[in-house]
């Protein structure tokens, strides 16, 4: 079944003097999903979702929420809210305070808002902090706090800025498993940008590539990573070949080219570096014209029939794996 298109970039353009960071961008979002933007530092991310939250102005384009152009809106009237990769958290308020925030600019007195706010602290996790300030707080639970004070705001879409980028690898691991469940929970839709592609992984129903200000590619996860349809979002991605053949190029994933041998696979190469991974070995090859592919093999597999730099052997695959790049 089709989901619906909740919120929706039409020719969306953003100029800074002369620099175009997004370049007429249309997308359409799906309702209630994770959709990760996903680019190397500089091509678009941050604009993207400032102009969505309404914390930049759209130079040209619109933007659609539940059917209505807020490219002119304030970012309180929208029915978006935006969590900052800095947290951005008042250093002065309690935790409470600090989520119930925003209820105090509407003017909604303090025991609804406390009371509002004591909701969403429970829903991160948080009820026995809420008198603490934010300075008795670990990276983790600042973050929290963070996730809490804009979702107070009953948002219909949730903006997050590389919102785990300032934590340590552990408990980002661990705070995007948690942005994943609180999705699924509040069932509303997150736009959430990053530059890390396992992040993006891990968390998207939706991924969508950026570089140089456009939309390189975008659906499901695993569509995106199986079948990338450029050599940028084959390299940016990661795990693939991409490889010169006669009939153009094409992306091939390193775990499904296998070592054969010599004059018996679809290209004779040469190893150059043999490097264990544990579960895995990954032997990287060069081919005709310097070409690098990379086998991916499990330990057992290899083991049972080791390579060594210098050896020349045969590389395979199987042709459906194989994906056409445009030029
Ligand atoms: P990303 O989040 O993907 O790293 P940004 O959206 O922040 O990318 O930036 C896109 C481009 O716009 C970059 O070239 C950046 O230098 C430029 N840019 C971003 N913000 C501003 C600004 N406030 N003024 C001028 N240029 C900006
Ligand atoms: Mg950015």
């Amino acid at each position: 079944m089709e989901q619906e298109t909740h919120l929706e970039l039409v020719a969306v353009t953003k100029r800074y003097g002369s620099t175009v960071a997004v370049k007429a961008v249309d997308h359409k979002f799906k309702s209630g999903s994770y959709t990760c933007l996903l680019g190397p530092s500089g091509c678009g991310k941050s604009s993207t979702l400032r102009m969505i939250a309404g914390h930049e102005s759209v130079t040209e384009g619109s933007i659609v929420l539940a059917g209505r152009d807020v490219a002119n809106l304030p970012p309180a009237k929208r029915g978006t809210a935006m969590m900052f990769q800095n947290y951005a958290l008042f250093p002065h308020l309690s935790v409470r305070e600090n989520v119930a925030f925003s209820l105090k600019m509407k003017g909604v007195d303090t025991a609804v808002r406390h009371k509002s706010a004591d909701d969403m602290l429970e829903l991160v996790h948080l009820s026995e902090l809420a008198d603490r300030m934010p300075d008795q707080l670990s990276g983790g639970q600042q973050q929290r706090v963070a996730l809490a004070r804009a979702l107070i705001t009953r948002p219909q879409v949730l903006l997050l800025d590389e919102p785990l980028s300032a934590l340590d690898p552990f408990l980002r691991i661990r705070m995007r498993a948690e942005l994943r469940k609180l999705q699924k929970e509040l069932g509303i839709s997150f736009v959430h940008v990053t530059h890390g592609q396992d992040e993006a992984l891990a968390l998207a129903d939706e991924i969508v590539v950026m570089n140089n200000a456009v939309i390189e590619q975008a659906g499901p996860a695993r569509d995106v990573f199986n079948a990338p349809k450029t050599e940028f979002v084959a390299k940016f991605m990661g795990g693939h070949n991409v490889i010169a053949l006669p009939q153009g190029k094409v992306a091939v994933r390193s775990d499904v080219v296998a070592p054969t041998g010599p004059g018996a696979g679809r290209i004779e190469a040469t190893v150059d570096t043999v490097e264990y991974q544990g579960t895995h070995v990954s032997i990287l090859t060069k081919s005709i014209g310097d070409t690098e592919i990379t086998a991916l093999v499990s330990d057992a597999a290899f083991f049972a029939n080791p390579h060594n730099p210098g050896d020349t052997i045969g590389l395979t695959w199987d042709e459906k794996h194989q994906h056409a790049l445009i030029a």
